[in-house]
C-alpha cells in the first residue's frame, strides 16, 4: 500500500525524484528525473546517484550517510545531463525505511541559473525580457526602497495588477497580499539590501489575487548599479504548493521511530484506518492494543539511558517476534507501544495475544551482562464495538491500559463496553485469577461435618474463598469454573490441598483429636500431572496422617475419563485418604458406575435436602440414595441441612452424617477453633467428639 502511494507521489511530482540506497544505487526515479537528465528510466536505474552528481567530490554521499529519519537535509549543487551540461539544483535528501531497509529520497529542484549579484538589466534587454517573461516562476524587481520597478506577467497575475507595467511604483502593501505578508516581504528586502547577500529558498505562505493561498519559495538577490552599489532586489518566487503537499505526505509516510525502527504514531494511524476500512467491508473485527512498560523509568534512572535504549530495542525484537506478518507494532512515546491486529477471528483472540505478550516480557532481558526483569500493562479496544476510527480506538485502548495499571500492573484490560458486561467481567476476572495466588488473595473456610446419631464432630470441608482487592469476596461458584477452564485450578487446587493439610496439622498440634479435612477436587486436577504422587508428597511434607485428609469429587468429574480417574482414585485411596462423591444426584448417578468408584462416602446434594420435608419426590430420592449407599456399604452425608426438621427426617432414615447451616456456616480457621471450643468436646480415640444437642 505504502509503495503504491510513494509511486503515485513520485510520478505526480513536477520535480525530479530519486530513491537510492545507502550505497547510492538508484532504486526508483520518476519521469521528470529521466527527462531532466536525458536518460531512459532503465539507464538511470542501473547507475549510482554519484555518477549523476556534477561535483563528484563525495559531499553528497557524506550528507546522506549522516541523515537521520525525519531530519531532511538540503544541498545545493548540480546534476550532470547526459550531454555533459550541468543543471543547477537544490536537492533535498531524506532518509526513510522500507521493509526495514534504509533508503534515501532525493528530491531535486532546478535552480534559476543566476549568479548574484546581477547587473542591472540594461544590456541585451530584449533577451532578458523574453527570458523573464517565459520562466515558469514569478519574477520581479524593486528599488532599494522596496518600490516595484517591474515584473513578469505571472507575477502581475498573482499580485492582482492588470499587467506588468502597472506594478511600477507600487509597494507590497498595495498588492494582493495581507499586511503581515507585505511586512514580511519588505523585511526580507531590507536584509538582502543591507547584507548584500542573496536569500535562497525561504518558504512562505501567501495570499494571492485569486483568493487562494500558495506556498512559495523565495529567492531574492541584491542588484547592483554600474558603480557597484546595491540599489535594488531581484526576486523569484516559485509556487511549491503541490511539491510541499507531496513532501508533507512523504514525510508522514517516512516517519519511523529512529531508535527502534518501528512505525511511529502517524504511520500506525494510517495503517489502522486502512485496516478499519477493510474490516468494515468484510465485517471483521480489528483490535488495537496499547502496551506500556511498567516502571521503565526506574531502569532509565538507575541504569542510565543507554541501557534503557538497548532494552527498548530488545523488547521491540521480542514483541515483534510474537506477532503475525500482518500485525503492526508501533512506538508511541518513551516506553509505550501500540499494536494493530487487523484480523481477529474471535473477541477473545486479542486478550490471548495480550497474555502472550505479557508472558514473553516476563522472561528476563540480558543487557550488558545483567538480567533485567520487566512487566507491562496492556489495554485493548476492538473495532467496531469500541470505536469507529483509529483515534478513538487508541484512546479507548489507553483508557483500558490505565485501568490495567491501576488494578496492579502486569495485566491486560479490555475497554469497558467491548463485549457484554458478563463476558468482560469474566475476561478481567480470568486475568486477575492468574495473579491472585501470587498475591495471596485466597483464604480457606471450614464447615463442620457431624455424626447424625450423636453429634460427634468428624471433620470439616475446606471451602476456598477469594478476597478480590476490588470486588471483595468472590464466590467459588463464580471463579472455580473459570479456574478449571483456564487451568488455574491446578496450582490453586494444590494450594488448597497443602493449606488444608497444614491447618489440620496445626489443629493436631494444638492437642485436638484427629478430625478429617475434606478438600474439593476438580476433574482437571486429577487429569493433569501425577495427582496421587502430589497428594502423597504433600501429606509427607506437612507430616499429616492420610486418614486426616478427605477428597471430594463430583460424578461428572470422574466421568470425564472414567478409567483414568478410577485408577488415580485407587492410588489415592491406597494411601489411606478418604474419598467421597460430592453433589450426588446432580450428575450421572449411575449405580453401575458408582459400584466401580473406590469411594467411602456419597454426599447428597443440597438441592434434594432443601425440600425433603415438603416435596415428596425429594424425600423419596433422598431415602433411595441412603438405602442404595447402604447396599454398597458406603457412608452417606447430607449437605445443606438448615433446619431441625430436615435433620429429623435424615436421622429417621439413618443418614450417617450431615453438614449445613443448621450446624454451622463455613468458618474461617480461627472461628472454627472457637466453634470447636464452644461445644463441649470429649476425646474418643482419635475422633473429636463434640456433642451437639441434636
Ligand atoms: P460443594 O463442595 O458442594 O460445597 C458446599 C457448598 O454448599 C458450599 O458453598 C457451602 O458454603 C454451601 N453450604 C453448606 N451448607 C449450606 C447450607 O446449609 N445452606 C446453603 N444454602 N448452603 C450451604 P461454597 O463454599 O460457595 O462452595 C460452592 C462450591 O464451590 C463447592 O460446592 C465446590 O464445588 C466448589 N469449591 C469450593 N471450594 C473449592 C475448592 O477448594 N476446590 C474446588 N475444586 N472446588 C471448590
Ligand atoms: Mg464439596
Ligand atoms: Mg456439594
Amino acid at each position: 500500500m505504502e509503495d503504491c502511494r510513494i509511486r503515485y507521489l513520485v510520478d505526480y511530482a513536477a520535480d525530479p525524484f530519486f530513491v537510492h540506497n545507502l550505497s547510492g544505487q538508484l532504486m526508483e526515479v520518476n519521469q521528470e528525473a529521466c527527462s531532466c537528465l536525458g536518460y531512459d528510466r532503465d539507464e538511470i536505474l542501473s547507475s549510482n546517484i554519484e555518477q549523476l552528481d556534477a561535483a563528484q567530490d563525495g559531499t553528497l554521499r557524506q550528507l546522506w550517510s549522516r541523515l537521520s529519519p525525519g531530519e531532511p537535509h538540503n544541498y545545493i549543487g548540480a546534476l550532470k545531463h547526459r550531454d555533459g551540461s550541468q543543471i543547477p539544483v537544490e536537492i533535498r535528501l531524506e532518509l526513510y525505511h522500507k521493509n526495514s531497509q534504509p533508503l534515501v529520497l532525493a528530491m531535486a529542484r532546478r535552480l534559476f541559473d543566476a549568479q548574484p549579484p546581477v547587473k542591472t538589466m540594461n544590456r541585451d534587454r530584449e533577451v532578458l525580457k523574453a527570458l523573464v517573461e517565459n520562466l515558469p516562476h514569478y519574477v520581479f524587481w524593486k528599488d532599494q526602497n522596496s518600490v516595484y520597478q517591474g515584473c513578469n506577467s505571472h507575477f502581475a497575475r498573482i499580485a492582482g495588477v492588470a499587467s506588468p507595467d502597472d506594478i511600477l511604483g507600487k509597494t507590497d502593501f498595495d498588492l494582493a497580499w495581507t499586511r503581515e505578508e507585505a511586512e514580511f516581504f519588505r523585511q526580507r528586502d531590507r536584509e538582502v539590501i543591507q547584507l548584500g547577500l542573496p536569500l535562497m529558498g525561504v518558504e512562505q505562505t501567501q495570499h494571492q489575487a485569486s483568493g487562494k493561498t500558495a506556498t512559495l519559495r523565495l529567492t531574492k538577490v541584491p542588484l547592483t548599479n554600474d558603480e557597484g552599489d546595491i540599489d535594488g532586489v531581484l526576486g523569484i518566487f516559485e509556487n511549491i504548493t503541490k511539491q510541499k503537499q507531496t513532501q508533507d505526505r512523504l514525510h508522514l509516510l517516512s516517519q519511523y521511530d529512529s531508535l527502534t525502527g518501528l512505525p511511529n504514531q502517524t504511520l500506525f494511524r494510517d495503517r489502522t484506518e486502512q485496516a478499519l476500512a477493510r474490516a468494515s467491508r468484510l465485517k471483521e473485527t480489528v483490535a488495537v492494543l496499547t502496551l506500556d512498560l511498567d516502571r521503565f523509568n526506574t531502569i532509565n534512572n538507575t541504569l542510565g539511558r543507554a541501557v534503557g535504549d538497548e532494552l527498548l530495542k530488545v523488547i521491540t525484537a521480542r514483541l515483534s517476534g510474537m506477532l503475525r506478518a500482518d500485525d503492526t507494532i508501533a512506538k508511541m512515546g518513551g516506553d509505550s507501544f501500540t499494536l494493530l491486529l487487523p484480523t481477529i477471528r474471535q473477541s477473545d483472540d486479542a486478550p490471548r495475544v495480550a497474555a502472550k505478550l505479557l508472558e514473553s516480557l516476563a522472561q528476563p532481558f540480558r543487557i550488558q551482562g545483567q538480567d533485567l526483569y520487566l512487566s507491562a500493562s496492556v489495554g485493548i479496544a476492538l473495532y467496531p464495538s469500541d470505536g469507529q476510527d483509529a483515534e478513538t480506538l487508541v484512546r479507548n485502548a489507553s483508557t483500558a491500559l490505565n485501568q490495567a495499571k491501576e488494578q496492579g500492573r502486569n495485566s491486560y484490560r479490555l475497554y469497558a463496553p467491548a463485549m457484554n458486561s458478563r463476558a468482560l467481567g469474566r475476561m478481567n476476572l480470568e486475568n486477575d485469577l492468574y495473579r491472585a495466588l501470587e498475591r495471596d488473595e485466597f483464604i480457606l473456610n471450614f464447615q463442620p461435618q457431624i455424626e447424625t446419631k450423636n453429634g460427634t464432630l468428624i471433620g470439616a470441608e475446606a471451602l476456598v474463598r477469594w478476597m478480590h482487592p476490588i470486588r471483595g469476596l468472590v464466590s467459588p461458584v463464580e471463579f472455580i469454573p473459570l479456574a478449571e477452564e483456564t487451568g488455574v485450578i491446578v496450582p490453586l487446587g494444590e494450594w488448597v490441598l497443602r493449606q488444608s493439610c497444614r491447618q489440620a496439622r496445626v489443629w493436631l498440634d494444638s492437642g485436638w483429636p484427629a478430625i478429617r479435612i475434606s478438600v474439593n477436587l476438580a476433574a482437571r486436577q486429577l487429569r493433569e500431572g501425577n495427582f496421587p504422587a502430589l497428594v502423597k508428597s504433600i501429606l509427607e511434607e506437612e507430616n499429616l496422617p492420610a486418614s486426616c485428609l478427605g477428597l471430594e469429587i463430583t460424578e461428572s468429574g470422574i466421568m470425564e475419563d472414567v478409567d483414568a480417574a478410577i485408577d488415580a482414585l485407587k492410588e489415592i485411596k491406597a494411601l489411606g485418604v478418604h474419598l467421597s462423591i460430592d453433589d450426588f444426584g446432580t450428575g450421572y448417578s449411575s449405580l453401575s458406575y458408582l459400584k466401580r468408584f473406590p469411594v467411602d462416602m456419597v454426599k447428597i446434594d443440597r438441592s434434594f435436602v432443601m425440600d425433603i420435608t415438603s416435596e415428596k419426590d425429594d424425600a423419596a430420592i433422598v431415602s433411595a440414595v441412603i438405602a442404595m449407599a447402604e447396599t454398597l456399604s458406603l457412608k452417606v452425608l447430607a449437605e445443606g441441612v438448615e433446619t431441625s426438621e430436615q435433620l429429623e427426617f435424615l436421622r429417621a432414615r439413618n443418614c450417617h452424617k450431615i453438614q449445613g447451616y443448621f450446624i454451622s456456616k463455613p468458618l474461617a480457621a480461627d472461628d472454627f477453633g472457637a466453634f470447636y471450643q464452644r461445644h463441649k468436646c470429649a476425646i474418643n480415640g482419635d475422633t473429636a467428639v463434640c456433642s451437639f444437642q441434636l
